[in-house]
């Protein structure tokens, strides 16, 4: 902590709790190379209880931001002072930035997600039909900006219904531009031209109740984890459509945390190729 060769540079850390597996560190010091950028970025553990306490360590010690993970979103959300107009609508945050004596909340995991698809995956969202599974937090985060995205309908299909409910009642005045509405997973009838797994369900080897017939055309069929082929994949391949798994929209996220902090945007491609690669 007071090695003086780190103090000559501008500090960032991720927090949650596990930490140990982040790839953050890797990504955010590719990035600061690719930019000649000073920084440095670590991973830090943060007791379950001790969310808060962390943060006004890092600032005590002249940290300039951070990011947050699991399951510390929502306290991060609490905890600002100012929030932007995505983290207001996403209900949590995923990037602080430490300035003035303020702290500032954003959450840059919908625009991860539609940069991943848009440009990564050249898929297009504009008039879209999207089918988002989930209704936790991550789907909350990436309401807003795929509504922006213009598509052209959302159904919003959740095991808890009510969830899913709720989460179309805080954007119905979204309604007149984007049609939203919910289902449950047995009930999906229509087709849809990006379906977007924001369920963690893949952290098992459980398969969604969804049917076959969901799959459009030239579907791009999306699953917000990485590291591994999905049930949801599987099905989803099986079904003739395109697939990607998050580890993409994990590096948007992350440059776009980096343009909120250092005010230059790095190119992520090289990148998220380096990462498939390890
Ligand atoms: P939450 O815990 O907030 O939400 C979990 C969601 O999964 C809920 O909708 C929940 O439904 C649903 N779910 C969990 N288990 C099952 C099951 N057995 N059957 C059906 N539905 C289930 O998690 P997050 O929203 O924060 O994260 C969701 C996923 O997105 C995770 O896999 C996470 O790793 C990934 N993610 C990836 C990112 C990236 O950059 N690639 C960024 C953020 C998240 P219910 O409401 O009924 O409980």
């Amino acid at each position: 902590m007071n090695n003086p060769q780190i103090n000559q540079v501008d500090r960032y850390a991720v927090i949650g709790n596990p930490i140990a597996h982040s790839k953050s560190p890797f990504i955010h010091e590719a990035f600061a190379k690719q930019t000649n950028q000073q920084i440095s970025y670590e991973r830090v553990l943060a007791p379950l209880d001790g969310f808060d306490a962390t943060v006004q360590n890092l600032i005590t010690q002249g940290y300039k931001g951070a990011n947050v993970t699991v399951p510390f979103k929502l306290e991060a959300f609490a905890m600002c002072d100012n929030l932007s107009e995505r983290a207001h609508a996403a209900g949590a945050v995923n990037t602080l930035i430490f300035e003035n004596n303020k702290i500032s909340g954003d959450n840059t995991d919908g625009a991860g997600l539609v940069n991943d698809i848009k440009h990564n995956l050249a898929h297009a969202l504009q008039g879209a039909r999207i089918l988002l599974l989930g209704a936790g937090g991550a789907a909350q985060g990436v309401l807003l900006p795929l509504i922006s995205a213009q598509a052209a309908s959302i159904v919003i299909a959740n095991r808890s219904l009510e969830k899913a409910h709720f989460m179309a009642q805080k954007f119905a005045i979204q309604n007149s531009i984007c049609n939203i509405t919910v289902s449950t997973f047995e009930n999906l009838q229509n087709q849809f031209d990006v379906i977007i797994n924001a369920t963690s369900i893949g952290l098992s080897d459980s398969v969604l109740p969804i049917p076959n017939t969901i799959f459009a055309k030239n579907c791009l069929a999306y699953d917000m984890m990485y590291g591994r082929e999905t049930p949801f994949m599987q099905q989803a391949k099986a079904n003739g459509a395109q697939v990607a798994d998050g580890l993409g929209m994990l590096v948007e996220q992350a440059a776009e945390a980096f343009y909120l902090w250092r005010g230059v945007r790095p190119q992520t491609a090289p990148v998220i190729n380096m990462l498939r690669a390890l």
